[in-house]
């Protein structure tokens, strides 16, 4: 993300704040200041500071959940509403989503009670009073940490109790199935949220805003995923394309670019086995700072996924939406390369279905 400040490195993962953040903090100082001079502007920015840290820590339940699984997350950014964590794929298998979903109000649950047992006293009409400015610095914590954990409970995308809710209708219903339900109950949610805000609280207006554009953007995605149903990956793959070899130059790698209208290329061994990816973005990148006698697999890609033909594509729907898996490589039971599935591919099958809802897909693979 433009206009972030990498503030340190924990195990893989880069911490950033963006410059909205210090913006906001110096904003909550100068307004503590006004009101009630240097030790309130001290006091309120430490619990500001002290507030993020926790969510820094809860995005980092979601990240150490998901690596055990094998997703990694090269970064994450502190936004003033939140916490932001790249991660490479969503977790494929329900059980899998559900627990890194339930990974990050855990960790604030934790350090709610932890600090609430410090500090000897859990009076639940403590939980009403953190506007109180004689509640102690670490009691305010305490109190949000729980608020932070009940709040992400919510079950509506994008907050996590919606993929917990989306995680066990996936165990009951599949995938598809469980997406238009979680996101027809985060619409329904949102409804509520925006009508009791009319008579209270504005913020909640705000907040049913935000959770009804991410409901109606997980809808939207499982219609993609219905008129992609009953396709497979060898019907909808492109296969006449140019592959590059694993021993071509850079100055190889840009004929190919010139000579196809292709966006992905995939790099094959002597024996036509898919080795990597080269993106057009990743040949320009080379381009700008090396000269053509570079070899090109140096740039690749090597962690593409490859799925064989006979796999229904609506699987493969969700992993070709993220940024960086640009395409997967079908190959064949000798891991020969026969196709590439991209996004292209994909948005081709559902142009086509738009047209003509009931055209077969059985071309000869
Ligand atoms: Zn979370």
């Amino acid at each position: 993300m433009l206009w972030s400040i990498t503030i340190g490195r924990f195990g893989g993962t880069e911490v950033k704040i963006h410059i909205t953040f210090i913006l906001l903090l110096a904003w909550i100082a100068f307004s503590a200041w006004a009101r009630g001079g240097p030790a309130a502007a001290l006091d309120s920015t430490l619990f500001i500071v002290l507030l993020f840290a926790c969510v820094v820590l809860h995005e980092f339940g979601h990240i150490l959940a998901a690596r055990r699984y094998g997703i990694n997350s090269p970064t994450v950014t502190l936004l003033p509403i939140g916490g932001v964590a790249s991660m490479q794929r969503l977790p494929s298998n329900p059980a899998q989503e559900l627990v890194v979903a339930l990974a990050g109000p855990a960790v604030n649950l934790v350090i709610g009670l932890l600090l609430f047992a410090a500090l000897g006293s859990l009076h639940p009409g403590d939980l009403a009073q953190i506007d109180d400015p004689n509640l102690s610095l670490m009691g305010r914590l305490a109190i949000a940490n729980i608020f932070l954990a009940v709040f992400n409970l919510i079950p509506a995308f994008p907050m996590d109790g919606g993929r917990v809710l989306h995680a066990l209708l996936a165990m009951r219903l599949g995938g598809p199935a469980a997406t238009e339900i979680a996101a027809r109950i985060g619409q329904g949610l949102a409804f509520g949220l925006g009508f009791l805000g009319l008579f209270g609280n504005p913020l909640l207006i705000f907040i049913a805003i935000f959770v009804y554009i991410a409901a109606a953007g997980e809808a939207q995605m499982s219609a993609a995923q219905q008129a992609l149903k009953g396709v497979t990956v060898g019907e909808a793959m492109e296969t006449r394309f140019t592959p590059v070899s694993i021993e071509a130059n850079l100055s190889q790698a840009v004929d190919a670019l010139l000579a196809t209208a292709q966006h992905e290329f995939p790099v094959v061994d002597a024996f036509g086995k898919p080795v990597g990816l080269l993106t057009r973005e990743d040949i320009l990148n080379a381009v700008r700072k090396h000269g053509g006698d570079e070899p090109a697999a140096a740039f690749m890609r090597s962690d593409v996924q490859s799925v064989r033909p006979a796999t229904p594509v609506e699987s493969m729907f969700e992993r070709l939406q993220d940024p960086r898996s640009a395409a997967l490589y079908v190959t064949d039971a000798d891991g020969g390369i026969v196709g590439l599935l991209t996004r292209q591919a994909l948005a081709e099958v559902m142009m086509i279905r738009a047209a003509r809802p009931d055209w077969r897909f059985d071309r000869k693979a």
